[in-house]
């Protein structure tokens, strides 16, 4: 039981001494942990601090190159949501040894000679806290992962695009860079909810979605920025194309029907506003002319794209 819930932990054993190694090697593989062994602390550190380093390690203090409680050091130095759990081996038993140890990042320090038992449920303890560390991991992306997109559609949400707004503008600064800026406003949605539903308008902001990913580029990023608004972020695009940009997308959602879950077919449509970023306008100051840009385009019939440039001499 204890064996079979060992066996997807990777160890690394740590030693000098040929005979203690071997036994180590050999009850840790019997135990169903998959073993690597080293015999100095050098390999040890390239071990342990290179890509895919097993998630547990049981060090001998005293070995040639680095010392056991300088890996530890080490070790914890190394920003990581995956630290690796440290078992320190060692003939040294005094309480001033078993502190230093533990001071230096070893997570637990057994003396040698060893009981087997004891090793054994040392090793458990180990798993159970890797454990949960992993799923502690797993937990925060997912966290990190519903902060920043839209439960609906699955794209960035109001935060998280106007965030890389921020970055992307600031980047364009540094670099000389073009960036168009877009606001995308579903054109007579609250009509499309009262006709056919609420859950078909939803299908249709997804549908909306997918349409205008295939039609952009796979560096430019949408983002739900309100509830039938989206901001989209076109990186690298002047004034000079940004305007084309966006009238493919605007031409893919209207391009072909779509469809409600009755299988009802209606035409669905999208007004956009459209900005060329320049040096020193800030993102408040492009986002209001986007907007305004986007009115613009409700007002003159819906279904297009009006594009501003020259901000910076209006
Ligand atoms: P316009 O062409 O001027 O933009 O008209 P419109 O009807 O699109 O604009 P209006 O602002 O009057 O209505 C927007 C509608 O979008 C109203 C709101 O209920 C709907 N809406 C907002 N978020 C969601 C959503 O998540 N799901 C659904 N189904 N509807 C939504
Ligand atoms: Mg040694
Ligand atoms: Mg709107
Ligand atoms: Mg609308």
């Amino acid at each position: 039981m204890i064996a079979e819930s060992l066996s997807q932990t990777r160890v690394l054993v740590a030693e000098d001494d040929t005979t203690s190694r071997r036994i180590l090697e050999t009850i840790l593989h019997r135990w169903g942990l998959d073993v690597i062994s080293v015999a100095d602390g050098t390999q040890a550190w390239e071990v342990l601090s290179g890509a895919d380093a097993p998630s547990l390690a049981v060090l001998d203090w005293l070995m040639p190159g680095v010392e056991g409680v300088e890996i530890c050091r080490r070790l914890r130095r190394l920003v990581t949501d995956r630290p690796p759990y440290l078992i320190m081996l060692s003939a040294r038993d005094t309480k001033a040894d078993l502190v230093e140890a533990l001071d230096a990042g070893a997570d637990d320090y057994i003396t040698k000679p060893f009981d087997l038992a004891e090793l054994r449920a040392r090793i458990g303890v180990g798993r159970r806290v890797l454990a949960l560390q992993a799923k502690l991991a797993s937990l925060n992306a997912e966290l990190s992962h519903q902060a920043t997109h839209d439960p609906l559609t699955g794209i960035l949400n109001r935060g998280a695009i106007l965030d890389l707004l921020e970055r992307e503008t600031a980047r364009c600064a540094r670099e000389s860079g073009a960036l168009s800026v877009a606001i995308c406003d579903l054109d007579h949605f609250k009509y499309v909810n009262d006709t056919y539903g609420h859950q078909t308008g939803d299908d249709v902001l997804c549908e909306f979605v997918r349409r205008v990913e295939g039609a952009v580029r796979p560096y430019d990023r949408l983002g739900r920025y309100g509830g039938e608004e989206f901001l989209l972020l076109l990186p690298g695009l002047p004034a000079s194309h940004g305007a084309q940009a966006l009238q493919r997308v605007c031409e893919a959602v209207a391009a072909d029907p779509f469809v409600g879950r009755d299988g009802t077919e209606f035409s669905v449509t999208v007004s956009v506003g459209g900005v060329a970023w320049e040096s020193g306008i800030a993102t408040e100051r492009l986002l209001a002319a986007a907007d305004e840009a986007l009115y613009q385009a409700k007002d003159t019939g819906r279904n297009r794209v009006i594009y501003r440039s020259g901000l910076r001499g209006a």
